[in-house]
C-alpha cells in the first residue's frame, strides 16, 4: 500500500481529492501529494547511529555476563605463562 501526503499542509489535517486529471491532489492547496515512501533515508541513519552506539555496549555486557557464569581458562594460562618466562629470565 502507498501512502500519499502533501509536503506543504499540516501532515495532522489533510484530506485527498481526487483532480479533474484523475490524480490525488490536496484538498487545502490543491498540490499534487507526492508518494510516502516505506522506509526514509533518515530512518536507516538513524537507525545505523543508534545500533553503533548500543551495539558494542549490548556486546560488552553479553561479554560480561558469559564471563561471570564460566570465566576464562586461557586469561589464567596465560597468565602463569608469562609468569613462568618472567621466572626463567630473571634466574
Ligand atoms: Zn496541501
Amino acid at each position: 500500500m502507498v501512502r500519499y501526503y502533501c509536503p506543504y499542509c499540516n501532515p495532522k489535517n489533510q484530506f485527498q481529492k481526487q483532480s479533474s486529471k484523475g490524480t490525488l491532489i490536496c484538498g487545502f492547496c490543491g498540490e499534487d501529494l507526492v508518494k510516502k515512501p516505506f522506509i526514509r533515508l533518515n530512518q536507516i541513519v538513524a537507525l545505523v547511529a543508534a545500533s553503533s552506539l548500543l551495539l558494542p555496549l549490548i556486546y560488552t555486557f553479553i561479554f560480561l555476563i558469559k564471563n561471570q557464569i564460566n570465566p576464562p581458562k586461557k586469561s589464567y594460562q596465560a597468565k602463569s605463562t608469562l609468569i613462568i618466562i618472567i621466572r626463567e629470565t630473571i634466574s
